[in-house]
């Protein structure tokens, strides 16, 4: 029977890593893969991330024995107040809790299998475009119809709010609605706080469900409280939603899947009906998460000093980004590239929608070793003092070619 099994496509970005790491030639740059890097272009382990795995593996009191199913009270706790803030009212009344999941991809996925599962919701929307897998995600757990809003308006580079707006007013009754909370994966743009009052206001009046995904908080602000603002909002608005958070990018804990996901109720009695059938649907998953992540997580978002020091690598990042979205710009603009780059300034968080064709981008690929998605989408932290002339310089022969 295995013999007539058909070969499944390739996930584009883990085939272009494959390439680059194949890749002989000496000048080689990956901007594809979502990973930040160090201006020697090196994955970087936080030093407040050390010192905790420091603590963690010489305690002598931790052992490894079964986190609850649920996860790390003291880890989803925190993050709940992360993303919710201190001051969240859900919080205060009991309406908000958080559940400790598989990173960012799996508090997604326990998330829509609850509302798949339990609420029966069968029509989602995500943006176009949007990241690659929640498309996957959400048909897995169980949906039924996958469907998009309008979000990129490729010609002007920027938001497409009027369509996206038409998109959600005509969509049916409780459709759950993927938003990126923060730094729009691939676009790099995001809602203004006013265009955001203007989303959830169509959100409300027409019933349907926001999910937020968080993946990049202080990713593109280095400020934590300014880059929860939309879950926030929503939050203050009075909406019932979930959000799914990834501690992978903002602690780089990539492998070790740590995220959260919140829920947000109008009343606080039904926070334990809603554990327990999340208990269950985690049970027959993975049964409990893995605390390695989630010890780390804990301990730097409970302890005020470490807590600050945490804020620090984030801005250091952030800072590193926004540094090299402006390299990229002046130098094609010094290059007199044709076109205009100003959107890889505009546009935030990890990535620039470049807006190279797919032909450009196959090109760069191709000819010069530069690694990038198809659709674009560069990952700025892939660029260093020492990459980006050489990038800028391919790019300006690719655009002229
Ligand atoms: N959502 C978005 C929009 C993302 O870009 C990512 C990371 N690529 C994730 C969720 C989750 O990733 P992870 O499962 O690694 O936390």
């Amino acid at each position: 029977r295995f013999s007539g099994v058909q070969g499944a496509p390739p996930i584009e970005v883990f085939a272009l890593t494959r390439r680059y790491t194949e890749d002989k030639h000496p000048n080689k740059v990956n901007l594809g893969v979502g990973a930040y890097r160090t201006d020697e272009g090196k994955p970087w382990v936080l030093p407040v991330v050390r010192r905790a795995e420091k603590l963690i593996a010489e305690d002598q009191s931790l052992n490894h024995e079964y986190l609850p199913v649920l996860g790390l009270d003291s880890a989803s706790a925190g993050a709940t107040r992360m993303v919710l803030g201190p001051d969240s009212l859900a919080l205060k009344e009991g309406r908000g809790v958080g559940i400790q999941c598989l990173s960012g991809t799996g508090s997604l996925r326990v998330g829509a299998e609850f509302l798949a599962q339990i609420l029966k919701y069968s029509v989602f929307y995500y943006s176009s475009p949007t990241w690659g897998n929640h498309k996957l995600i959400f048909m897995n757990a169980g949906f039924k119809e996958a469907k998009t809003y309008r979000y990129w308006d490729a010609q002007n580079r920027k938001l497409d709010l009027a369509g996206m707006l038409e998109d959600l007013r005509n969509a049916p009754e409780n459709s759950v609605i993927i938003l990126h909370a923060i730094a729009h994966n691939p676009t790099g743009v995001d809602p203004t706080e006013a265009e955001w009052k203007e989303i959830a206001d169509v959100i409300e009046e027409k019933k349907l469900f926001p999910f937020l995904d968080c993946a990049y908080q202080g990713f593109a602000s280095g400020d934590l409280d300014k880059d929860a603002f939309a879950v926030r909002y929503f939050e203050k608005r009075g909406f019932e939603f979930l959000c799914a958070q990834s501690f992978a990018k903002n602690f780089g804990l990539y492998n070790e899947r740590i995220g959260n996901l919140t829920l947000v109720t109008k009343d606080a009695e039904t926070i334990s009906n809603i554990k327990s059938q999340i208990t269950l649907l985690i049970r027959g998953m993975y049964s409990n998460p893995p605390s390695h992540g989630a010890r780390v997580v804990s301990m730097v978002l409970n302890d005020p000093e470490m807590f600050e020091e945490w804020k620090g690598c984030i801005r250091e990042m952030s800072g590193r980004i926004i540094t090299m979205r402006k390299a990229l710009r002046d130098r094609l603009e010094k290059l007199g590239t044709p076109g205009q780059w100003n959107h890889i300034t505009d546009q935030i968080g990890m990535f620039s929608f470049t807006g190279l064709s797919e032909k450009q981008s196959m090109h760069l690929i191709d000819e010069y070793h530069i690694y990038l998605l198809k659709s674009g989408r560069i990952n700025i932290c892939g660029l260093t003092t020492s990459n980006v002339d050489y990038v800028a310089e391919c790019i300006d022969a690719t655009v002229r070619k």
